[in-house]
Protein backbone atom coordinates (compact mmCIF):
# COMPACT_ATOMS: atom_id res chain seq x y z
CA UNK A 1 0.00 0.00 0.00
CA UNK A 2 1.42 3.40 -0.81
CA UNK A 3 1.44 6.54 1.74
CA UNK A 4 -0.61 9.27 0.84
CA UNK A 5 1.36 12.12 -0.84
CA UNK A 6 0.21 15.76 1.08
CA UNK A 7 1.25 18.94 -0.73
CA UNK A 8 1.08 22.09 0.10
CA UNK A 9 -1.17 24.45 0.19
CA UNK A 10 -1.89 27.76 -0.23
CA UNK A 11 -2.38 30.72 -2.63
CA UNK A 12 0.65 30.66 -5.90
CA UNK A 13 1.43 34.53 -5.01
CA UNK A 14 2.14 33.91 -1.43
CA UNK A 15 5.05 36.16 0.05
CA UNK A 16 5.46 33.98 2.62
CA UNK A 17 5.99 29.85 2.38
CA UNK A 18 5.68 27.85 5.92
CA UNK A 19 7.58 24.83 5.78
CA UNK A 20 7.80 21.61 8.58
CA UNK A 21 8.72 18.32 8.44
CA UNK A 22 6.26 15.81 7.71
CA UNK A 23 2.76 14.79 7.70
CA UNK A 24 1.45 13.95 11.52
CA UNK A 25 -1.60 11.40 11.79
CA UNK A 26 -4.40 13.99 11.50
CA UNK A 27 -2.64 15.63 8.48
CA UNK A 28 -2.48 12.20 6.84
CA UNK A 29 -6.04 11.57 7.22
CA UNK A 30 -7.60 15.06 6.60
CA UNK A 31 -4.98 15.92 3.44
CA UNK A 32 -3.58 18.78 4.97
CA UNK A 33 -0.68 20.25 6.02
CA UNK A 34 -0.61 21.31 9.84
CA UNK A 35 -4.29 20.69 11.09
CA UNK A 36 -3.29 18.50 13.74
CA UNK A 37 -2.08 19.32 17.48
CA UNK A 38 0.89 21.17 15.53
CA UNK A 39 -1.47 23.25 13.33
CA UNK A 40 -3.39 24.49 16.40
CA UNK A 41 -0.05 26.00 17.46
CA UNK A 42 0.66 27.13 14.23
CA UNK A 43 -2.18 29.18 13.95
CA UNK A 44 -1.40 30.82 17.54
CA UNK A 45 1.41 31.89 16.47
CA UNK A 46 0.56 32.83 13.20
CA UNK A 47 -2.29 35.13 14.84
CA UNK A 48 -0.11 36.49 17.44
CA UNK A 49 2.12 37.79 14.67
CA UNK A 50 -0.90 39.29 12.95
CA UNK A 51 0.06 36.99 10.05
CA UNK A 52 -3.61 35.69 7.99
CA UNK A 53 -3.15 31.97 7.36
CA UNK A 54 -5.15 32.12 4.34
CA UNK A 55 -2.25 34.46 2.62
CA UNK A 56 0.31 32.24 3.37
CA UNK A 57 1.68 28.63 2.03
CA UNK A 58 2.09 26.05 3.92
CA UNK A 59 4.08 23.07 3.14
CA UNK A 60 5.97 20.09 4.42
CA UNK A 61 9.90 18.71 3.48
CA UNK A 62 8.76 15.20 3.57
CA UNK A 63 4.68 15.28 2.33
CA UNK A 64 3.93 11.32 3.89
CA UNK A 65 3.67 10.58 7.23
CA UNK A 66 6.60 8.46 8.59
CA UNK A 67 5.93 5.59 10.43
CA UNK A 68 4.75 6.85 14.52
CA UNK A 69 5.89 10.38 13.08
CA UNK A 70 9.32 8.95 13.04
CA UNK A 71 11.49 10.67 10.51
CA UNK A 72 13.87 7.85 10.89
CA UNK A 73 11.44 5.37 10.13
CA UNK A 74 10.69 7.14 6.78
CA UNK A 75 12.32 4.17 4.49
CA UNK A 76 10.17 1.66 6.02
CA UNK A 77 7.12 3.49 3.41
CA UNK A 78 7.66 2.01 -0.31
CA UNK A 79 8.30 4.48 -3.03
CA UNK A 80 6.62 3.85 -5.77
CA UNK A 81 9.16 5.70 -8.25
CA UNK A 82 12.07 4.12 -7.08
CA UNK A 83 10.89 1.10 -6.02
CA UNK A 84 13.02 1.60 -2.44
CA UNK A 85 11.93 2.97 0.58
CA UNK A 86 11.14 6.31 0.88
CA UNK A 87 14.39 9.16 1.92
CA UNK A 88 13.88 12.85 2.67
CA UNK A 89 16.23 13.52 -0.39
CA UNK A 90 13.09 11.70 -2.62
CA UNK A 91 10.77 14.63 -1.50
CA UNK A 92 13.62 17.67 -2.38
CA UNK A 93 13.25 18.15 -5.48
CA UNK A 94 9.28 19.07 -4.93
CA UNK A 95 9.79 21.26 -2.15
CA UNK A 96 12.21 23.70 -4.56
CA UNK A 97 9.47 23.35 -7.21
CA UNK A 98 7.41 24.68 -5.03
CA UNK A 99 9.29 27.49 -3.78
CA UNK A 100 10.75 28.16 -6.85
CA UNK A 101 6.37 28.61 -8.55
CA UNK A 102 5.61 30.90 -5.29
CA UNK A 103 9.20 33.18 -4.99
CA UNK A 104 8.37 34.27 -1.28
CA UNK A 105 9.90 37.05 -0.18
CA UNK A 106 10.71 34.28 2.89
CA UNK A 107 11.17 31.29 3.95
CA UNK A 108 9.36 30.70 7.58
CA UNK A 109 11.32 27.00 8.46
CA UNK A 110 10.15 25.58 11.14
CA UNK A 111 12.30 22.70 12.64
CA UNK A 112 15.61 21.33 12.28
CA UNK A 113 14.26 19.26 9.86
CA UNK A 114 13.59 22.35 6.98
CA UNK A 115 16.58 24.10 8.71
CA UNK A 116 18.76 21.08 7.63
CA UNK A 117 17.13 20.54 4.26
CA UNK A 118 16.30 24.24 3.44
CA UNK A 119 19.54 26.16 4.76
CA UNK A 120 21.83 23.33 4.77
CA UNK A 121 22.62 24.03 8.49
CA UNK A 122 22.63 20.72 10.86
CA UNK A 123 24.66 19.23 13.55
CA UNK A 124 26.17 20.22 16.50
CA UNK A 125 26.60 24.29 16.84
CA UNK A 126 25.22 24.61 13.36
CA UNK A 127 21.64 23.32 14.69
CA UNK A 128 18.10 25.37 15.16
CA UNK A 129 19.39 26.46 18.71
CA UNK A 130 22.20 28.60 16.62
CA UNK A 131 20.04 29.59 14.04
CA UNK A 132 16.46 30.18 14.74
CA UNK A 133 15.74 34.09 14.59
CA UNK A 134 18.54 34.86 11.85
CA UNK A 135 17.72 36.00 8.33
CA UNK A 136 19.79 33.65 6.44
CA UNK A 137 19.57 32.19 2.98
CA UNK A 138 18.49 29.02 1.28
CA UNK A 139 20.43 26.71 -0.79
CA UNK A 140 18.31 27.78 -4.08
CA UNK A 141 19.71 30.28 -6.57
CA UNK A 142 17.56 33.51 -5.83
CA UNK A 143 18.83 32.48 -3.00
CA UNK A 144 15.54 32.71 -0.89
CA UNK A 145 15.68 34.56 2.32
CA UNK A 146 14.80 32.70 5.42
CA UNK A 147 13.68 32.73 9.32
CA UNK A 148 14.10 30.24 10.76
CA UNK A 149 11.91 28.49 14.44
CA UNK A 150 11.52 25.78 16.66
CA UNK A 151 9.41 23.35 15.22
CA UNK A 152 5.67 23.79 17.27
CA UNK A 153 5.32 20.06 17.56
CA UNK A 154 8.66 20.90 20.15
CA UNK A 155 6.10 22.04 22.67
CA UNK A 156 4.18 19.28 22.80
CA UNK A 157 4.42 15.54 23.23
CA UNK A 158 5.03 14.05 20.16
CA UNK A 159 4.03 10.47 20.83
CA UNK A 160 0.78 11.57 22.53
CA UNK A 161 -0.17 14.31 19.83
CA UNK A 162 -1.53 16.82 22.31
CA UNK A 163 -0.58 19.58 24.04
CA UNK A 164 1.11 17.88 27.19
CA UNK A 165 3.25 20.87 28.13
CA UNK A 166 6.22 17.67 28.02
CA UNK A 167 7.79 18.48 24.95
CA UNK A 168 11.38 18.67 23.90
CA UNK A 169 10.69 22.89 24.71
CA UNK A 170 9.34 24.44 27.74
CA UNK A 171 5.96 26.15 26.88
CA UNK A 172 8.19 29.09 27.56
CA UNK A 173 9.72 28.57 24.18
CA UNK A 174 6.57 29.78 22.47
CA UNK A 175 7.66 33.16 23.22
CA UNK A 176 10.44 33.39 21.06
CA UNK A 177 9.13 31.50 18.33
CA UNK A 178 6.65 34.07 18.80
CA UNK A 179 9.62 36.88 18.01
CA UNK A 180 11.22 34.71 15.54
CA UNK A 181 7.02 34.58 13.50
CA UNK A 182 6.90 38.53 13.76
CA UNK A 183 10.40 39.00 12.19
CA UNK A 184 8.99 36.52 9.37
CA UNK A 185 6.24 38.62 8.93
CA UNK A 186 8.66 41.82 8.95
CA UNK A 187 10.29 40.24 6.13
CA UNK A 188 7.63 39.23 4.06
CA UNK A 189 7.34 42.81 2.86
CA UNK A 190 10.62 42.91 1.10
CA UNK A 191 12.64 39.95 -1.09
CA UNK A 192 16.08 40.91 0.05
CA UNK A 193 18.14 40.24 2.67
CA UNK A 194 19.39 43.95 4.08
CA UNK A 195 21.85 43.88 6.52
CA UNK A 196 21.78 46.59 8.92
CA UNK A 197 24.38 49.67 8.60
CA UNK A 198 26.99 49.34 10.95
CA UNK A 199 29.54 52.11 12.38
CA UNK A 200 32.46 50.61 13.85
CA UNK A 201 35.24 52.99 15.85
CA UNK A 202 38.38 51.65 17.07
CA UNK A 203 39.22 53.29 20.16
CA UNK A 204 43.43 53.09 20.51
CA UNK A 205 43.54 54.04 23.78
CA UNK A 206 41.63 55.50 26.97
CA UNK A 207 42.05 59.23 25.54
CA UNK A 208 40.12 57.90 22.20
CA UNK A 209 37.27 56.05 23.86
CA UNK A 210 36.33 59.31 26.40
CA UNK A 211 36.32 61.48 23.45
CA UNK A 212 33.92 59.01 21.77
CA UNK A 213 31.85 58.73 25.24
CA UNK A 214 31.57 62.03 24.83
CA UNK A 215 30.83 63.04 21.27
CA UNK A 216 28.23 60.15 21.79
CA UNK A 217 26.77 61.61 24.91
CA UNK A 218 27.32 58.06 26.56
CA UNK A 219 26.98 58.26 30.06
CA UNK A 220 28.75 55.67 32.14
N1 LIG B 1 4.21 18.60 11.66
C1 LIG B 1 4.71 19.03 10.50
O1 LIG B 1 5.91 19.24 10.37
N2 LIG B 1 3.89 19.20 9.50
C2 LIG B 1 2.59 19.01 9.59
O2 LIG B 1 1.92 19.21 8.61
C3 LIG B 1 2.09 18.59 10.82
C4 LIG B 1 2.91 18.39 11.85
Amino acid sequence: MSARIVYGVGPSDARLIAIGEALGKSEDEQGKPFVGAAGEILDDLLLGAKIDRRKIYITNVVKVRPPENKLDRLSEIPNPETGKGYTIEDFLPLLWREIEAIKPNVILGLGSTALQYVAGKHGKSNGITEWRGSIISALDSRPTKCVFTYHPAALFDRDRDQHSGEGAFSWRFKAIMQFDFIRAREQSLFPEIRKPDRYIKICRHSVDLWRFLKENDVQI
